[in-house]
């Protein structure tokens, strides 16, 4: 099986499994972990903050994440598509007692002259804005990178206003590998930051959240309210730097695949997708044209050995990652053109369209 429904299934690297058999552990919730302190210092580093929470997953580090800078009875304000909003069970309700305040941007790239249009003080009729949420990239706008400019401007007019920004920066490495910056760089004024390990960086299990030392003293708190303290947690951790120090460099790989499945799939008939905006490693394409719905066209592409979710009743999304090479990246195109063909049986095949 071609497996493209998301990054999150990259198994560990041989090196990844070495590394954590032969992990220096010790019990995280005393902090005598010293490979779990070890990545937390390395990932407060790399993105230029204080201080690191090594959690389970990213789900906790957002919802940790927003916990830690709201109260009950606000709203955050997130991009209408965003992961903390449709993603994470509501934990911003159900956890922080607080009300997303969602914003549709067409790109996934929230602005600033959009957000301070919406916040709130607190009034007879209104919750205040408590918090500003940012994703980059962002997931279900097809991997898009905010431009950093427009991260700071959101930054600078947050706390001009007292608020605190944080970033679900869950793919936060591809977008510093597309804009070949260092990841400090584009979460510079951002007061928190979480981001996956276990994603495009391959690790099997976690995700780091990094800010100001006293929010993450306060962070580790709620990690262990929520069932996040873990002990011997070095064995995880041990993959988790070598995600960290080694993967972010070959991420440029997936952004290539992601790039030559877009340009194949524009050329395919039936298929609809503009490859010129495929930025990182997520793609969607539209497949009304074939006249089968997403869902019978994610079934065919399975009979037909690959995997890739539908999203929508109308879309695609194919992911890649670490373990999808160029040649399965052929192949699922060849599958893609066999089922559009089968589908439409019409036309030849491939057409120009343009
Ligand atoms: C995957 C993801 C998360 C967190 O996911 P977990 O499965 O809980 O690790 C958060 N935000 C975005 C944008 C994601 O894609």
């Amino acid at each position: 099986m071609i497996d493209l429904r998301s990054d999150t299934v990259t198994k560990p690297t041989p090196e990844m499994r070495r590394a954590m058999a032969g992990a220096e552990v010790g019990d995280d919730v005393y902090g005598e972990d010293p490979t779990v302190n070890r990545l937390e210092a390395r990932a407060a580093g790399i993105l230029g903050k204080e201080a690191g929470l090594f959690v389970p997953t990213g789900t906790m580090g957002n919802t940790i994440g927003i916990k830690i800078h709201t109260h009950h009875g606000e709203e955050v304000i997130c991009e209408a598509r965003s992961h903390v909003f449709n993603y994470e069970l509501a934990m911003m309700g159900w956890f922080s007692g607080c009300l997303a305040r969602p914003i549709l941007a067409e790109d996934g790239i929230l602005r600033w002259s959009q957000i301070c249009k919406e916040i709130r003080p607190l009034g007879p009729h209104w919750a205040p804005t408590g918090l500003i949420e940012i994703e980059n990239t962002h997931n279900m706008a097809g991997g898009a990178v905010s431009p950093t400019s427009v991260v700071n401007e959101i930054c600078d007019g947050a706390h001009e206003r007292g608020l605190n920004v944080h970033m679900d920066g869950a793919r936060l490495f591809n977008a510093a590998a597309h804009l070949g910056r260092p990841a400090s760089e584009l979460a510079a004024k951002v007061d928190s930051v979480m981001f996956c390990l276990s994603k495009g960086l391959g690790a099997p299990v976690g995700s780091m959240l990094v800010g100001k030392a006293d929010a993450m003293d306060r962070a580790r708190l709620y990690r262990k309210r929520l069932g996040g303290g873990m002990r011997q947690a070095g064995v995880l951790a041990a993959a988790g730097l070598i995600a960290l120090e080694q993967m972010p460099a070959r991420l440029h790989d997936d952004h290539a695949n992601a790039r030559f499945l877009a340009e194949g799939l524009s050329r395919i008939e039936g298929l609809s997708i503009d490859p010129s905006k495929v930025q990182t490693n997520i793609l969607f394409f539209d497949v009304t044209g074939t006249g089968l719905d997403s869902g019978q066209f994610s079934k065919g592409l399975k009979d037909r050995g690959v995997l890739a979710n539908p999203v929508g009743p109308a879309s695609i999304r194919m992911v890649t990652h670490y373990d999808v090479t160029r040649e399965q990246c052929e192949t699922a195109l060849g599958a893609c053109q066999e089922l559009a063909r089968q589908a439409m049986p019409h036309l030849t095949g491939v057409v120009s369209k343009n």
